[in-house]
C-alpha cells in the first residue's frame, strides 16, 4: 500500500513529544540525530524499515566528513574499519597511468582518501545512537502525513513492514495510527523523498540514462584475489568503462558501464558477471555478495526549506556515484542544520538563521555534482576524438608543476567556503583566496599545556568557540550576547609563540582552552585571516569561520552576533515560551 503525505494547517499546541522529527534512518537521518542530540535537542526518528539495509551503496568519505563524524562522536570507531590514504587513479584500458590522485596532507586532522564497508558505518552509528538518552528511535514505522502550524509540525505514523529498501511494495498497517509532534521535522526520507512530494517541491537537474552494472565482492577464505588491486581504479576503457574499488574486510567493488544495446536483465545475471569480471579476478575465489543495475541523477530540490519542515540528504540533492559525494553531502547538511536549529530552538537564534541552511549549502552540493558529471564524461567518453583530447590534456597537465597539483591533490574539489552574502558570518574582508570568513577552519594540530597533541575540535567542544590568538578573548569582550551564546573561550599560540621566561607569568587564566600549535599550520592560517597577535576569531559550531577581529574593533563581532540572537521574532519566541502565539 502506498500513502501520499499531507502537509497543511493545524492548530498551534506548544507541547512536544520532541524539539526534531527525523524521518529516515540512511546516513544522513543517523548523522543528523547524533549532531542534534550532542547540540542538545531532543530527537524522534521515524523509519518504515524494520531491519537496516545491510548492503552498500557508499565506499567513499572525505576528512571533512569524518571530521563531521568527531563532532557526532563517532569518528575513531568507523574510522578503524576504513581503508586509508587509498591513491585514486585514471588509467587506461591496458592499465598505464593517466593520472593519480594522492594527498597525504590532512588538513582536518583526518585523512582525505577513506574507503569504508557501509553497512560497518551504518551499524556503529545505529548502536551508538541507542546510548544517547536524547534520542528516540522507532523502526518500522512509517511518516503518513504531516501538519505544520506556527509553533510546530504533527506527524501521522503507522505501523510498516517496510519495502525491502526498493525490493517489495511498501507494507504499512493503516490502522496503527500515531501522532505526534515537534518544533521542526528534517525530512532524511532519500531520493524519493514523499515529504518533498507532498509539498509539492520539484528537482532541477539531469536524470542519466546511462546504466551501470554494481557487483560487490568478498574473497573467499584463504584466497588473495585482489591483492593486483591494490588502489582505487578508474578504468579509462572506450569499450567498458569500469571502476574498480578496494574495500575493508577482504571486500571489492566493480562498476561496469552498460552500453545502450545491453539490456539490465542480461547484466543481472550470474554468468554475466562471471565473464566481466573474469577480466579482473579469479571468479572462484570470490563470492558475490550483490550485482545490480544502477541508473543514476544529478538532481537538487528547488526549495530545502517550507517554515519548519526541512529537506537533507539525498531528499534534497541527488549526486552522481563517480567522486563518491552523495552521503557526504548529507552527512555536510547535517552539519550544518543541527546547530541552526539547536541556536534556535536553545539560544533564541533569528529563524533567518534557518535560511542559511539552504543558502550555504545548496551552491556547495550543486559544484559537487558538477564535478561529479564531468568526472563520468572523462572515465566514460566512447568518441575518439574526445579519448585523444582527455589523455593529451591529462597528461600535460600532469608534466606542468601547478597543474599537477591541482590534479594530485585534488584542488578542483570543490571547498568548505561559502558564497559572500549567503553566509552566517561578517563579510570576508579580503577577495581572492585571502581572507578566512565563510571558510572551514582548518583542524590543525595542537598541544596542551600539558604538552600532550589535541585535537582542535575535541577542545572546544559542540557550541561557539571565541580564540584569542597570544590574548584571553574574555578581556578585550564583554557584550550581552556572550551570555545566551556560552561559547568555549581559547587563547592559542602559533608554533613556539608562546611567551617564556619570568617576565611573562601572569595568573593562569581558568576556564580557558589554553594551547599551542604543534606545527606551522597555525601561523600559515593566521596569515590567511589577516589575524596577529590580539586578534580574535570567533568559530561557528560547525567551525566555519564567524568573524576575525583585529584590537579597537572586536565591538564589530560582537554587534553582528547580537543582531543574529537578539531577534526571535514575537512569534518564535512565544512558542519557545510554550505559549501559543
Ligand atoms: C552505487 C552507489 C555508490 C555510491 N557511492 C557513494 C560514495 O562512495 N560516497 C558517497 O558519499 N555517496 C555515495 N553514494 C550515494 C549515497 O549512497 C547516498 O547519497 C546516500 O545513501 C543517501 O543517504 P540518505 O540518508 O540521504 O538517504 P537513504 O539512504 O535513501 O535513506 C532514506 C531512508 O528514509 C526511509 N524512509 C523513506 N520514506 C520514509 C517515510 N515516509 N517514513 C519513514 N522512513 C522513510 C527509507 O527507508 C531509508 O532508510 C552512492 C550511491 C550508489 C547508488
Amino acid at each position: 500500500m502506498t500513502t501520499q503525505l499531507a502537509a497543511g494547517a493545524a492548530g498551534e499546541d506548544t507541547a512536544y513529544d520532541a524539539d526534531v522529527f527525523v524521518v529516515g534512518l540512511g546516513p544522513t537521518g543517523l548523522t543528523m540525530a547524533h549532531l542534534l542530540a550532542a547540540r542538545g535537542l531532543t530527537v524522534t526518528v521515524l523509519e518504515r524499515e524494520p531491519e537496516s539495509y545491510g548492503m552498500a551503496r557508499a565506499v567513499y568519505t572525505d576528512d571533512e566528513c569524518l571530521r563531521i563524524l568527531q563532532h557526532a562522536g563517532v569518528a575513531d570507531e568507523v574510522h578503524a574499519d576504513m581503508i586509508v590514504d587509498l591513491p585514486v587513479q585514471w588509467v587506461k584500458a591496458d592499465g598505464s597511468l593517466l593520472a593519480q590522485f594522492r594527498e597525504p596532507k590532512r588538513p582536518h586532522g583526518w585523512p582525505v582518501s577513506n574507503f569504508f564497508y557501509q553497512p560497518f558505518l551504518e551499524n556503529v552509528l545505529e548502536r551508538r545512537l541507542a546510548e544517547r538518552p536524547e534520542v528516540t528511535v522507532r523502526r518500522g514505522r512509517s511518516v503518513t502525513r504531516f501538519v505544520q502550524d506556527a509553533c510546530g509540525v504533527t506527524v501521522t505514523h503507522v505501523a510498516s513492514r517496510g519495502a525491502g529498501y526498493g525490493k517489495a511494495d511498501l507494507s504499512l498497517d493503516a490502522a496503527t495510527p500515531e501522532h505526534i509532534r515537534a518544533r521542526y521535522l528534517v525530512a532524511c526520507d532519500g531520493g524519493r523523498s514523499t515529504v518533498r512530494t507532498s509539498l509539492g517541491i520539484d528537482m532541477a537537474g539531469t536524470r542519466f540514462p546511462q546504466r551501470w552494472l554494481v557487483i560487490d565482492l568478498q574473497a573467499n577464505e584463504g584466497t588473495q584475489p585482489f591483492a593486483h588491486l591494490p588502489y582505487f581504479d578508474f578504468v579509462c576503457d572506450p569499450q567498458l568503462p569500469t571502476v574498480s574499488c578496494p574495500q575493508p574486510d577482504r571486500r571489492h567493488r566493480f562498476e561496469f558501464m552498460l552500453k545502450d544495446s545491453d539490456t539490465t536483465e542480461d547484466f543481472e545475471e550470474r554468468a554475466t558477471a562471471d565473464r566481466l569480471l573474469s577480466r579482473y579476478v579469479e571468479v572462484t575465489d570470490v563470492t558475490i555478495t550483490r550485482q545490480l543495475v544502477y541508473t543514476f541523477n544529478a538532481l537538487v530540490a528547488d526549495r530545502w526549506r517550507s517554515d519548519r519542515v526541512f529537506l537533507a540528504g539525498d531528499a534534497a540533492h541527488m549526486t552522481p556515484q563517480f567522486i563518491g559525494q552523495g552521503m557526504n553531502a548529507g552527512i555536510r547538511d547535517a552539519e550544518n542544520l543541527s546547530w541552526k536549529l539547536a541556536d534556535v530552538v536553545l539560544r533564541g537564534a533569528s529563524d533567518t538563521l534557518l535560511d542559511t541552511y539552504e543558502s550555504e549549502r545548496k551552491p556547495h552540493a550543486q559544484a559537487m555534482i558538477r564535478l561529479s558529471v564531468l568526472n563520468k564524461d572523462i572515465v566514460s567518453t566512447g568518441r575518439p576524438a574526445a579519448i585523444r583530447a582527455r589523455d593529451w590534456s591529462i597528461g600535460a597537465a600532469t608534466r606542468v608543476p601547478g597543474l599537477r597539483s591541482y590534479l594530485g591533490e585534488a584542488k578542483f574539489k570543490p571547498k568548505p567556503r561559502y558564497r559572500p552574502g549567503t553566509y552566517a558570518g561578517m563579510p570576508r574582508r579580503w577577495r581572492g583566496m585571502r581572507g578566512v570568513e565563510g571558510t572551514l577552519m582548518p583542524q590543525i594540530p595542537l598541544r596542551s599545556m600539558a604538552g600532550r597533541p589535541v585535537r582542535l575540535d575535541d577542545e572546544l567542544g559542540q557550541g561557539w568557540a571565541v580564540l584569542g590568538v597570544g590574548v584571553d578573548p574574555r578581556t578585550v569582550l564583554g557584550a550581552p550576547v556572550w551570555d545566551s551564546l556560552a561559547p568555549v573561550w581559547s587563547r592559542v599560540f602559533p608554533m613556539g609563540g608562546r611567551p617564556s621566561g619570568r617576565g611573562s607569568r601572569g595568573p593562569t587564566p581558568g576556564g580557558l582552552v589554553d594551547v599551542d600549535a604543534s606545527s606551522d599550520a597555525l601561523a600559515r592560517w593566521l596569515r590567511l585571516a589577516g589575524a596577529d597577535i590580539g586578534s580574535v576569531i570567533v568559530l561557528r559550531p560547525d567551525r566555519h569561520v564567524f568573524s576575525v577581529t583585529a584590537p579597537g574593533h572586536h565591538a564589530d563581532a560582537e554587534t553582528a552576533l547580537a543582531q543574529l540572537f537578539s531577534s526571535p521574532s514575537k512569534r518564535d519566541a512565544r512558542c519557545l515560551l510554550g505559549v501559543s502565539p
